[in-house]
């Protein structure tokens, strides 16, 4: 048996009405605030995202699906979708545009992970860029936004982290003062952090032993080392979050995985679920339009798993599918009789009904239990070309019609 490959899923037609669930409150949400839906190619140039998430990061280093196009181009199945909404901003001339340019997408994304509940080699992204405005307004916007989105879905036990990485050059100093300082308490470090120091000093952050825990108490801490423009932005974004009511956490050691971070960055993280809690996030890249080859233009974002939020949002009760009428014959011999029958549902379909055709050819005992099964409100046995049966499964009631006043007779409500 063929399987379909470690780390993807099938959507199931019965997985698909949560995720039209989520898509519709997206539309909504986002769509009431300005922002536009954005599609970008599933592939791109593997220099975007080299470029662009940077060349150090997990991502680029281990998790992308890069293939030659037969061409000598180096193509990659899309990681992320910042880089390629930053790609399409630039590459449309968006900067001609009012700006902010306000946009969001929602589509699947591709990372060579180790699979586990909640991730995933194909996975889906809501997410929503504000490209042309560095105002503190738009962090705290897309941060709400996201907190509207993650309650409108009834995301459980979901937590806001904050923190802002000021600028690269400030973060490249910091780097070098916790490194000197980890250096300087080497002894009283775990071995596993000590290994890692020269690696990703920020790490030691996470630490679970505590000797460790105990250095990195009064360790240096990036926000305290902020330049005081990135500060008050910082404030201000804060401020405004506390004017909305969003409840956040401070967290000095927040470090997202991307290189294009300037300044806020944030994640939602959901106590429901386990290891891989991360529900979405995101955060200010004030260098990256002109890192790809545009103007200098400041832009933030975040996206979403789709997944995760599924996972740690409540079952919804399934509406069962309408179905307006079951279409099947008496003789499964009368060619006439198919050929009416087929006719009628094509008709009600275009009179607007949910119409099917029985196409099994089973018997018309096993065709009313199916109905019967479907919640099917009217059956229509078409005895030959002329003559029909109209069945109102709830009543149990049958009427013999003309077949060409079958789909008015429904229309009209008919109590047969
Ligand atoms: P990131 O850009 O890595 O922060 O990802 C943003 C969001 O996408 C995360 O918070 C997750 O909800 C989701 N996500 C990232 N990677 C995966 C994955 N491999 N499988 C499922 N969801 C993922």
């Amino acid at each position: 048996m063929i399987q379909a490959p470690k780390g993807t899923y099938d959507v199931l037609p019965e997985d698909v009405e949560r995720r039209r669930v989520l898509t519709g409150h997206a539309e909504r949400i986002l769509g009431a605030a300005g922002y536009r839906r954005i599609e970008t190619p599933a592939f791109e140039s593997t220099e975007l995202f080299a470029r662009g998430v940077g060349e150090a990061t997990d991502i680029v280093q281990k998790e992308m699906y890069s293939f030659d196009d037969g061409g000598g181009r180096s193509l990659t199945l899309r990681p992320e979708g910042t880089a390629p909404v930053c790609r399409a901003y630039i590459e449309h001339g968006m900067h001609k545009l009012p700006q902010p340019v306000k946009l969001w997408y929602l589509s699947s994304f591709f990372r060579a992970e180790n699979p586990q509940k909640g991730r995933y080699r194909q996975f889906w992204q809501v997410g929503a860029e504000v490209i042309g405005s560095g105002s503190p307004e738009t962090d705290a916007e897309l941060i709400v936004l996201l907190a509207e989105l993650l309650e409108a879905m009834g995301v459980r036990a979901a937590r806001l982290r904050i923190a802002s990485l000021g600028q690269p050059e400030t973060r490249g100093a910091y780097r070098e003062e916790l490194t000197a300082y980890l250096r300087a308490h080497e002894n009283e470090l775990s071995a596993e952090v000590r290994a890692r120091i020269d690696l990703n000093p920020m790490r030691a952050f996470d630490a679970s032993d505590p000797g460790t825990q105990a250095v990195m108490a009064n360790a240096p801490k990036l926000l305290d080392r902020l330049a005081p423009e990135d500060a008050e932005h910082f404030a201000q974004v804060r401020g405004l979050l506390n004017c909305a009511d969003i409840a956040y956490e401070l967290d000095p050691t927040l470090v997202r995985g991307l290189d294009y971070y300037t300044r806020t960055v944030f994640e939602f993280t959901s106590d429901a679920l386990g290891a891989q809690s991360g529900v979405g996030g995101g955060g200010r890249y004030d260098r990256l339009i002109e890192q790809l080859g545009g103007q200098p233009t400041p832009g933030i974002g975040w996206a979403a798993g789709l997944e995760r939020i599924l996972l740690a949002a409540p079952e919804l009760p399934v509406a069962a599918d309408v179905v307006d009428l079951l279409v099947t014959v008496a003789d499964r011999d009368s060619r006439d009789a198919f050929q009416a029958a087929f006719v009628v549902s094509r008709e009600a379909r275009r009179a607007g009904l949910a119409a099917q055709l029985e196409l099994t050819g089973r018997s018309l005992k096993s065709a009313l239990k199916h109905a019967d099964r479907i919640q099917a409100r009217y059956v229509a046995i078409v005895n030959d070309g002329e003559q029909t049966s109209l069945k109102d499964m709830s009543s149990g009631e049958q009427k013999e019609l003309a077949t060409g006043a079958v789909i008015a007779a429904i229309l009209r409500g008919h109590s047969l």
